[in-house]
C-alpha cells in the first residue's frame, strides 16, 4: 500500500502518470463520476483549512464516493488526548482512504505507519503540503506544455512559504530548470534549501529583490502571501508587506505566455485588475487542485490501469535521539520513538519533521 506524505514519494514516471490522469479527468470529468462508488474518504483535519478540505471532499464526491471526518481538533478525539496512531487505526475500519491535516510536523507520516488505508498528507505544520505541489505541477504543465527547461520566478515570502520549498524540491528533478528567487533579504529561501536542494541539483538560480527586473525572463511567476503571523515586529511586517504587489504595469514586462500562479488565498499581492489578464492562472489552479486530488485518490486506491508498485522497504539506518523541534509530532504523541536517519547531505535528520540533530 502506498501513501503520499512527501512530494518526492512519487517517482517521475508515477508523477507523469498521475498528471496524465488528472488531465484526462479535466477533459471529461463525467467519465469518472462513479469510479469511487461505495468508497469513503476520511478527512482528518486537526486544524481548520476549509479550502483544502473542500477540495478533497469535492474530489471524492466527483468520483461518486462519500466523505466523513472532522474539521478541527476540538471536534475529534484528539481533544481527549488520543494519539494519531490510535485514531488512524480506528479510522481504517471506517473509511477506504484518509487525508490528514495536522499542526504537528510528521503527524501524517506517523499515521501512515499504523494505517491499513492509504494516507494523504493534507499539510503538516510548516513542513509539507504535497497535494498543493501536485496542483502547481499540473497547472504549470498545462500552461507551459512541459515541466523541463522552465524559468520559474518565486516571489514574496520565500523563507516561511512551505509551498515554495516543496515546489523547488520537486522542480529540481526536471532538466534545465532555472529559479529566480525574488524576495526581500529578510524573507529569502532558508539555507537548508540552498545547501540540500538547490546546490546539489546543479540547477541555475539567481536571487533578486526586484520583481520588475525579473519579469521579462520568466515562464512562470509563483506569487506568495507575506503572512503577518510570521513577524515578531508589526512594523517590520508593514514595511515589507507591499514590497511585491503584482500590478498590470508589472505584468506588461512579462512574456506573452507567462503563467502567474498563487496558492491562494491572496490578500493584496496581486491586484484585482490582473485577474482579467489571460496569463493569470491562479483560479484555474484551484480548479486543477480538485482534478489532481481525484487522480490521486484513484491512484492510491489502485483504481487506475497501471497500479502503483509497492515501495521496497527502506534500508536506511535509524538512530534513536531526541528531536528538539517544538512543532514535531514526537513532542506530543504517546509512545513515539524519536528516530533520525542520515540525509543525502550526511546530516542526521528527524524522520518526522526533518529537523537536524
Ligand atoms: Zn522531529
Amino acid at each position: 500500500m502506498r501513501h503520499l506524505i512527501n512530494p518526492l514519494d512519487f517517482s517521475l514516471d508515477e508523477l507523469h502518470d498521475l498528471l496524465n490522469l488528472a488531465d484526462d479527468i479535466a477533459a471529461a470529468p463525467e467519465k469518472y463520476q462513479d469510479v469511487c462508488a461505495h468508497k469513503k474518504l476520511a478527512t482528518l483535519f486537526y486544524e481548520p483549512s476549509t479550502r483544502t478540505r473542500l477540495s478533497f471532499e469535492a474530489a471524492m464526491m466527483n468520483l461518486g464516493g462519500s466523505v466523513l471526518g472532522f474539521s478541527s481538533a476540538d471536534s475529534s478525539s484528539a481533544s481527549k488526548g488520543e494519539s494519531v496512531a490510535d485514531t488512524i487505526r480506528v479510522v481504517s475500519a471506517y473509511a477506504d482512504i484518509a487525508a490528514m491535516r495536522h499542526p504537528r510536523e510528521g503527524a501524517p507520516l506517523r499515521a501512515s505507519m499504523y494505517s491499513r488505508i492509504p494516507v494523504i498528507n493534507a499539510g503538516d505544520g510548516g513542513h509539507e503540503h504535497p497535494t498543493q505541489t501536485l496542483t502547481d505541477l499540473m497547472t504549470i504543465r498545462r500552461r507551459c506544455g512541459k515541466l523541463d527547461g522552465l524559468t520559474i520566478g518565486l516571489c514574496g515570502d520565500l523563507k516561511f512559504g512551505r509551498t515554495v520549498h516543496s515546489l523547488i524540491t520537486t522542480m529540481v528533478r526536471y532538466p534545465n530548470t532555472k529559479f529566480v528567487l525574488i524576495s526581500p533579504k529578510e524573507l529569502r529561501v532558508p539555507d537548508y534549501i540552498y545547501n540540500d536542494v538547490l546546490k546539489p541539483s546543479g540547477c541555475r538560480y539567481v536571487k533578486t529583490t526586484s520583481l520588475e527586473e525579473a519579469m521579462p525572463q520568466l515562464d512562470v511567476l509563483y506569487m506568495t502571501r507575506i503572512q503577518r503571523e510570521r513577524f515578531a515586529d508589526p512594523n517590520e511586517y508593514r514595511r515589507l508587506k507591499d514590497s511585491y504587489i503584482l500590478t498590470p504595469d508589472k505584468m506588461a514586462l512579462g512574456k506573452p505566455d507567462l503563467a502567474v500562479l498563487h496558492p491562494l488565498p491572496r490578500v493584496n499581492e496581486i491586484t484585482l485588475e490582473v485577474d482579467d489578464d489571460p496569463r493569470a492562472a491562479y483560479f484555474e489552479q484551484a480548479q486543477n487542485g480538485v482534478y489532481v486530488r481525484m487522480a490521486l485518490i484513484m491512484t492510491l486506491l489502485g483504481l487506475t490501469e497501471k497500479p502503483l508498485a509497492d515501495k521496497p522497504a527502506s534500508s536506511r539506518e535509524l538512530v534513536e535521539m531526541h528531536c528538539p523541534n517544538p512543532r514535531c509530532i514526537t513532542g506530543v504523541e504517546e509512545g513515539v520513538k524519536h528516530l533520525f536517519h542520515r540525509a543525502p547531505d550526511g546530516v542526521l535528520r528527524c524522520i518526522y519533521c526533518e529537523q537536524e540533530a
